[in-house]
């Protein structure tokens, strides 16, 4: 049986010159690659109280919901801008290039809800603290952060400091 992470496909040049993209889809369609990656995610929150998992979109959104359903608990979106149809909460942050904008709804979540901040890969680590900056916002209490994949190379440990503790499944 090959572990789940030699499921994990490089593909060069995605989605723009000189990036290696991480493909997780071969991954998720392959079942045991799946049920080891989320055990693999759910090792570290395994006995720890938690109220939900929040998923940043897109991909997140699909380990993220599996997460929330192995570990007992539920599941809340951090979507991009306009997708939410309830009263939202709004986070601006920046990207390499450019800006970009999460929103969570304002009563996702009753006030000092333990939680989990999970996305696919951490690359620079701007999205994921975007991602718990609003969480924190919303008013629950982020115990935890978690990827799938860590691109180590680039260091976003570094600046990690007084963010709440990562969790990655796998380091490149
Ligand atoms: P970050 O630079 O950590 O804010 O990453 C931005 C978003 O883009 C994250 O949600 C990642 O899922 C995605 N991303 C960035 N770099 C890669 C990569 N090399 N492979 C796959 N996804 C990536």
């Amino acid at each position: 049986m090959p572990a789940w992470t030699d499921l994990l496909r490089d593909i060069p040049d995605f989605p723009k010159p000189g990036i290696l993209f991480k493909d997780i889809t071969p991954v998720l369609a392959d079942a045991e690659a799946f049920a080891g990656a989320i055990a693999a995610m759910a090792e570290p929150w395994r006995g720890v109280a938690l109220d939900a998992v929040v998923g940043i979109e897109a991909r997140g959104f699909i380990l993220g919901a599996a997460l929330a359903r192995e570990l007992d608990v539920g599941f809340v979106p951090v979507r991009k801008p306009g997708k939410l149809p309830g009263h939202t909460l709004s986070l601006e942050y920046g990207l390499e290039y450019g800006r970009d904008r999460l929103e969570i709804h304002a009563d996702a979540m009753p006030a000092g809800a333990r939680v989990i901040v999970i996305d696919d890969v951490l690359a620079t680590g701007g999205t994921l603290k975007a991602g718990v900056q609003l969480v924190e916002q919303q008013g629950a209490v982020v115990v935890g952060t978690g990827v799938l994949v860590e691109l180590g190379f680039l260091h976003a440990r570094d600046a990690w400091e007084h963010v709440a503790p990562l969790h990655a499944a796998a380091v490149y």
